[in-house]
């Protein structure tokens, strides 16, 4: 199958990311893969491979994005106003995350095993299939990986919806970042 033909059925892997969770929170770890992969890639063919024939998010938004009547893109899209705001909650919960699990795995501070949307939300725990003896630091970092990727997919999913199907794409901090790192080589 070539690559065009790959890229619509790849969002199976986003929503097998979310039921994975069930399985075990540990999965949610993945998402480590799903940041790092779009850099490799990047570095390797100097281009946005990623974005352009693999991404698993982009597939989600392109089958359950508007399919017809388009709304213009809203302000805080053209200013670049949301992609700031999101490259800024990207670093600050990429912080967040790195300093509480030291915390937890030093002892000083309880273990979150629940999920929290856009850091604030505190949502519940997953029931699990599997239950493996895991330290806490661990149980931690993965519910808040799982929380960080359950937040920007609810959210690029309201705009699919409200907006286009790739708007999302316009505000995307990997797609911030990479476009970043591609202008840095050509200067
Ligand atoms: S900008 Fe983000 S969501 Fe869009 S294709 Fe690239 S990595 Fe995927």
């Amino acid at each position: 199958m070539n690559r065009k033909g790959l890229l619509p059925k790849l969002f199976i892997i986003t929503l097998t990311y979310f039921v994975l969770g069930f399985v075990s929170i540990l999965f949610a770890n993945l998402a480590l893969l799903c940041m790092a992969l779009p850099f490799i890639l990047l570095a390797k063919a100097k281009k946005k491979v990623w974005c352009q024939n693999y991404c698993p998010r982009a597939s989600l938004l392109t089958v359950a994005g508007k399919k017809k009547n388009w709304r213009k893109n809203p302000a805080l899209i053209t200013s670049g106003k949301l992609r700031r705001i999101m490259l800024w909650y990207f670093g600050l919960n990429l912080l967040f995350i790195t300093g509480s699990t030291v915390q937890v795995a030093l002892g000083r501070m309880e273990a979150m095993p629940y999920i929290r949307l856009f850091i604030a939300i505190e949502l519940f725990s997953l029931p699990q299939l599997l239950t493996v003896q895991t330290p806490l630091f661990l149980i931690h970092l993965s519910y808040r990986f799982y929380g960080m990727m359950a937040s920007t997919t609810i959210l690029a999913l309201v705009l699919s919806r409200l907006y286009r199907p790739r708007i999302w794409c316009a505000a995307c901090p990997i797609g911030t970042l990479s476009d970043a790192l591609l202008k840095a080589r050509r200067v």
